[in-house]
């Protein structure tokens, strides 16, 4: 049983559904209340109209969710192909240490290592941040697909 206050909204002016003893349905054709005298807030007519409506919106929002929820399965391999190409583009651009064992990097490193290492140019720094950006979005759509 849907609650009249909730019908109301469907065949009333917003905010008005104080019970007063008449039906607080609006009446476009007379621009005024229905004002049938009711138990609630809704005359029998005006809750079936309220059902109606109530009835349809919910078809509506199920076939959009529907909708939504087709275009993202079609969308999720494409999310988790660029995902790893992503990915292998980082691992390309700052790959991970070789070791985590601190004396293997710690301290001095000799000139020339430093030399043979690729410099983050501003260009590197900038499409790292970018991918960045990209992966976090990637895995929010893919785990949102995936719920
Ligand atoms: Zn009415």
């Amino acid at each position: 049983m849907i609650p009249e206050e909730l019908l109301a909204t469907y065949v009333g002016i917003p905010g008005k559904y104080e019970p007063s003893g008449t039906c607080v349905a609006w009446t476009e054709s007379r621009d005024d209340y229905c004002a049938k005298p009711v138990d609630h807030l809704l005359c029998r007519r005006h809750r079936m109209v309220g059902l109606k409506r109530h009835d349809a919106d919910r078809e509506k929002k199920a076939a959009q969710q529907a909708r939504y929820s087709q275009q993202r399965a079609r969308q999720l391999p494409k999310w988790r192909q660029r995902l790893d190409q992503v990915n292998k583009r980082i691992a390309v651009l700052d790959p991970p240490p070789l070791t985590t064992d601190r004396a293997a990097w710690g301290g001095e490193i000799h000139r020339s290592i430093l030399r043979s290492r690729p410099a983050m140019s501003d260009a590197r720094v900038e499409e790292m941040a970018r991918l960045h950006r990209e992966r976090d979005n990637l895995i929010a759509r893919i785990g949102r697909a995936d719920a």
